[in-house]
């Protein structure tokens, strides 16, 4: 590949912005990535600022899906537990179980959405 604007050298990256090749004369680094030097420089920072905040707001939306699975996980584990105790203890545990059950169940999916958005990186 060669240069956009040198069409006759080599090309040694590729602009973030507008994907054109660029030579190491047109090539600015723009942290994690090269930008046309004074063409797309700013456009490309600002791309780089959008990721990063898209980035932390998944980050945080996987978060809150953890928290989301511990607290429901805990519920159900309890709700479970204490059907397990009633039946153990001859009462009528059972609808406490299943509904334990249906908590543990939400939780297991808070948290594969979780990590459905964590893996968005
Ligand atoms: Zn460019
Ligand atoms: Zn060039």
């Amino acid at each position: 590949m060669k240069c956009f604007y040198h069409p006759a050298v080599d090309a040694v990256a590729i602009c973030k912005n507008c994907n054109k090749g660029l030579c190491v004369e047109c090539a600015k680094d723009v942290g994690n990535g090269m930008a046309c030097i004074g063409r797309c420089e700013a456009e490309a920072a600002a791309v780089n600022e959008a990721i990063q905040r898209g980035k932390k707001s998944f980050e945080k939306a996987a978060n809150t899906y953890f928290k989301m699975a511990l607290w429901v996980a805990l519920l159900g584990g309890c709700i479970t537990a204490g059907g397990v105790i009633t039946s153990a203890k001859g009462g009528k545990g059972g609808g406490s179980i299943l509904i334990g059950l249906i908590f543990l169940l939400g939780a297991a999916f808070y948290y594969s959405s979780g990590r459905e958005y964590r893996s968005r990186d």
